[in-house]
């Protein structure tokens, strides 16, 4: 292939990351703009979320998927900063272009970005991240969620929205354990955090509930066994009685069994399916039967009754009290399940006016609960805003000419890339991105590293002193994939070239 040719790939494979950028790059920061994807049947999802644009675009072009690829990596490890990573990968290409065009080889750039990158994150991590510790103070905690928040439809509600994440996490100790349900109706305002479970199925015959409730969970065990579609049984007609009338038989000793467990009555909650004609029976015991849960829910209910799920009738080792009540959210009944124990589960219940402005809340709550969850569980601290990515550039600069050769221009490239965060911010809040970026310069000649855009006025402003503060590892896991995505991009085509197709 010739040299010509090779470039071309290369460029095209620039373009298409480009492209994708784009369409993110305006999501950016507390005044970013939302997007409004529609697919083919018009179904329509408003969003201001890096992760689920992502997620829902259409791309076919490699170097596209790549740079989705690093968003996904982006949002599994970190809950947040998908956008950022996006639009850090967009500039790096982009100025490596510019690198290229100067003559300098895809292998170098790659080589200086790499150097730049292992600068950059262990200046981050010495010089510019506090230490998070397990016993944070609630107020930085709740700052931390309300970085990850803004600009998710929840303004109105930003201080409450935040102090519930807060309570979520540090009830349950992690992200992971905190269930979140939206119930469509009601102002966000009215979230609350339910300690207990939630869920959305009722007992198979209605009856009102008692408060108070004895309760056990099994797996499996009250219908028939699933006969194995391959297999032909042949049967007279009174063989057939004789064998279905054995299963049924063997269904209510199952179900005799849970009698035993539940004298007073109570309340049967089963992973798998239950015959209807068991469920009339135990109903009749006083039993209501919940059946076809998700593991997930059967999770949370073991943790909300301490007591564990039992496989089958016949393991049940002991019943648990709880109180239970249903209440009826927009023609949907749910089922509130509380223990007598004190435990970590909880529900978030987010109330929201309709399904898609609810559907946003809860992306930005699970952001919100993935940092705060980060930062109690250890992670550091840095000042927020883009105000890092603009230190990080500065020291770049000053530590660039230690190093030997062309990689210090990629070095210095990579430097500039750093600062598209802050100018982003910047520019979507309708402020010029340069004088941003000329003032943190300023600031940071001063050793003023926390300073980053200030939304309101155009000018800059000490993020800790706002309280824009977010979780190192979202800062640095950024650079890391941005970094990783750029080089395996200028790298495809030297894969190409080598090929000589
Ligand atoms: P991402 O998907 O990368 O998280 P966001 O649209 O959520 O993108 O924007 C996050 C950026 O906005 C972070 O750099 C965060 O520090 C910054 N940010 C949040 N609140 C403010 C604020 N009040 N002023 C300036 N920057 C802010
Ligand atoms: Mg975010």
């Amino acid at each position: 292939m010739s040299e010509v040719e090779n470039e071309g790939t290369l460029r095209k494979n620039i373009n298409a990351a480009k492209m994708i950028v784009g369409t993110v790059k305006s999501t950016l920061g507390p005044l970013g703009r939302d997007k409004m994807m529609v697919d083919a049947a018009g179904n329509a999802v408003v969003t201001n979320d890096g992760a689920t644009i992502m997620g829902e675009l259409d791309v076919s072009h490699p170097g596209g998927k790549m740079i989705i690829e690093g968003a996904k990596t982006q949002e599994a490890l970190c809950y947040d900063g998908t956008t950022s990573t996006v639009v850090l990968t967009g500039e790096m290409l982009g100025n490596s272009e510019g690198l290229l065009n100067k003559g300098l080889h895809p292998n170098i750039v790659c080589n200086g970005y790499n150097q730049a990158a292992a600068m950059a994150v262990e200046y981050l991590e010495s010089n510019l991240s506090l230490e998070g510790q397990v016993g944070m103070e609630d107020s930085d905690l709740k700052n931390i969620a309300r970085t990850a928040i803004t600009g998710k439809t929840v303004d109105a509600a930003l201080d409450d929205v935040a102090e519930l994440c807060v309570q979520a996490v540090k009830k349950a100790g992690s992200a992971e354990k905190v269930r979140v349900l939206p119930l469509p109706g009601g102002s966000l305002r009215d979230s609350y955090l339910f300690n207990g479970a939630i869920v959305n199925k009722m007992p198979v015959l209605e009856k009102e509930l008692e408060r108070t409730q004895h309760i056990v969970l099994i797996n499996t065990g009250l219908e028939p066994h699933k006969t194995d579609e391959n297999v032909t049984v042949q049967l007279d007609m009174q063989g057939y009685t004789q064998f279905k009338s054995l299963g049924e038989e063997d269904l209510l000793l199952q179900a005799k069994l849970l009698v035993e467990y539940l004298p007073e009555g109570g309340m049967v909650f089963i992973r798998d399916g239950a015959a209807d004609h068991v469920c009339t029976y135990l109903d009749k015991q006083g039993i209501s039967v919940v059946r076809r849960l998700p593991e997930s829910t059967m999770r949370a209910l073991s943790s909300t009754l301490g007591v564990s799920v039992s496989q089958t009738p016949a393991d049940v080792e002991c019943s648990a009290k709880g109180m239970a009540y249903s209440e009826r959210h927009y023609d949907v009944d749910y089922l509130f399940i509380q223990g007598e124990i004190e435990s970590d589960q909880s529900t978030l219940v987010l109330r929201g006016a309709t399904t898609t402005t609810l559907d946003e809340i809860e992306r930005g709550f699970d952001d919100a609960l993935g940092v705060v969850s980060l930062v109690m569980n250890g992670d550091g601290v840095v000042a927020g805003g883009g105000s890092a990515y603009a230190a990080m550039a500065a020291h770049l600069r000053t530590q660039a000419a230690s190093v030997e050769g062309r990689a210090q221009m990629a070095i210095e490239a990579f430097a500039d890339a750093l600062e598209i965060i802050p100018a982003t911010i910047a520019e979507n809040g309708g402020h010029d991105p340069l004088d941003c970026i000329l003032n943190l310069r300023h600031k940071l000649q001063n050793d003023e590293t926390d300073f980053g855009p200030n939304i309101e006025d155009g000018g800059v402003i000490s993020m800790w002193k706002i309280g824009v503060i977010e979780p190192t590892s979202l800062v640095r896991q950024a650079i890391l994939s941005a970094t990783e995505v750029t080089t395996a991009i200028l790298k495809i085509d030297d894969m190409i070239a080598k090929r000589g197709e």
